[in-house]
């Protein structure tokens, strides 16, 4: 990567940059802001742990590998992959504990980005609209733990650590570990872990994240508490959620947009335009470099959060490549499964069931229906995935019901009516 005074000079030579970027971009020049931290994140990896070098081009060169097999595939067609995401908020001071709402934010703003509905989409210069893709992956606050218990997705642990600091024994990664203050990684078979602290401010970190291929221990995003989600305490101009949508970019394999290099450094993404550096602030529409326009409203660039709004095509099948091929346990594991609707019976529209206690702490429970049932039928529970795990035959004409359950263990559930000619389905929790 070219330093940051080269680029500043190159790019004033160059009369690349609009006049407001300059500040950004002077900021940055000083580390005011360290727009993303995974280069420095990694080479400090690789001197504490050489031999994740390997592990880290051993993943690359499998990604690669399925990429030759299914030569042609350049569009985004399959179905839609869900990623269970567990946010470890790890605090000292109760400002860096966040709302449970700016965490749901930032869960909204990946689904929106990864899906290409945010509304700013509409600001991406229309010579790109063709290679602005729906990457068809989606997000959820995790529903069951490893243990296959009820969880809300968020972890919240206080640490007496100030902040987490490169100079620390464990450098930033100490977030991710209770030894160093921090809090341990849920499994990354069937987990994004992202941990949410008081990164490093000397330093001026938003947020890093390893490319596919680091110890489990140390697989996720790790973000900046002032840049997470979109609500409560951001901080502008990093105060929409982008840097997340970024740093989960690279946890699935994407490189920055210009490559970490100059115009002959590739991202190795074929329908991203090349670039000789990023971009901060938001930069003029004209912006070249490399014999082409620029596409700084890319994800993968530096640029303010209110100025990137889409990822490509190409940079859509290159993360689901990795999760098709690095991270393909994934894709199967089923902790998204209610936020998410996926097989779940729809809804009777006008013929209520209401169920009492929910969540239920004890082995009883009330239903009632709005209306009296016209025929004999069905009540069933499903678990999680989907498996039947108590049923019982209801006569005609009930309307309410007391029902001794047997031994389940914490979770979601769902709870369905079947008559001859209604199906009703009523979700959940058990927690005892
Ligand atoms: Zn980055």
């Amino acid at each position: 990567m070219k330093t940051w005074t080269n680029f500043l000079r190159s790019a004033l030579s160059l009369g690349l940059i609009a006049s407001g970027s300059l500040v950004a971009l002077a900021q940055s020049a000083t580390h005011d802001h360290q727009r993303c931290g995974q280069q420095h994140a990694l080479e400090q990896l690789y001197e504490r742990s050489p031999e994740t070098r390997a592990s880290v081009q051993a993943a690359e060169q499998a990604v690669q590998d399925y990429v030759r097999q299914n030569a042609g595939n350049l569009r985004v067609q399959e179905d839609i992959i869900y990623i269970p995401v567990v946010v470890h908020v790890v605090w000292k001071s109760a400002i860096q504990n966040l709302s449970d709402a700016q965490i749901q934010s930032q869960i909204d703003v990946l689904n929106e980005d990864y899906a290409m509905t945010n509304l700013d989409r509409a600001s991406l210069r229309s010579s790109f609209n063709s290679i602005a893709a729906n990457t068809q992956i989606q997000f959820c606050l995790a529903e069951t733990d490893p243990d296959g218990n009820f969880t809300t997705g968020i972890i919240r642990k206080q640490t007496g650590k100030a902040s987490f600091n490169d100079t620390d024994t464990a450098g930033w990664d100490g977030v991710k570990e209770s030894a160093y203050g921090g809090s341990d990684a849920w499994p990354r078979s069937q987990y994004l872990n992202m941990w949410v602290c008081n990164l490093d401010p000397t330093s001026g970190v938003l947020g890093y994240a390893y490319p596919p291929g680091v110890a489990g221990a140390l697989d996720g995003v790790v973000m900046n508490y002032r840049y997470f989600g979109r609500e409560g305490v951001v901080i502008p101009p990093y105060n929409l959620g982008r840097t997340t949508t970024h740093e989960v970019g690279h946890w699935l394999g994407l490189r920055h947009i210009w490559g970490d290099g100059g115009c002959g450094v590739d991202d190795g993404i074929s329908d991203t335009p090349t670039a000789s550096g990023p971009y901060f602030g938001c930069p003029s529409p004209t912006a070249t470099t490399c014999g082409s326009l620029d596409l700084w409203e890319n994800y993968m660039d530096y640029t303010d959060d209110r100025c990137m709004v889409m990822f490509t095509e190409g940079q859509g099948v290159a993360m689901r490549n990795v999760l098709n091929t690095v991270r393909s346990s994934i894709p199967v594991s089923p902790k998204c499964y209610f936020n998410t609707g996926v097989e779940e019976p729809a809804l009777a529209v006008g013929n209520g069931l209401q169920l009492f206690p929910n969540p239920v702490t004890g082995n009883v429970i009330q239903l009632v229906l709005e209306q009296a049932a016209a025929t004999e039928g069905m009540l069933q529970i499903f678990d999680a995935t989907g498996r039947q795990v108590w049923s019982q035959v209801q006569p005609a004409g009930w309307q309410q019901v007391s029902l001794l359950l047997p031994e389940l263990p914490n979770g979601f559930y769902l709870l369905q009516w079947s008559g001859m000619n209604s199906e009703i389905t009523q979700r959940f929790v058990i927690s005892k």
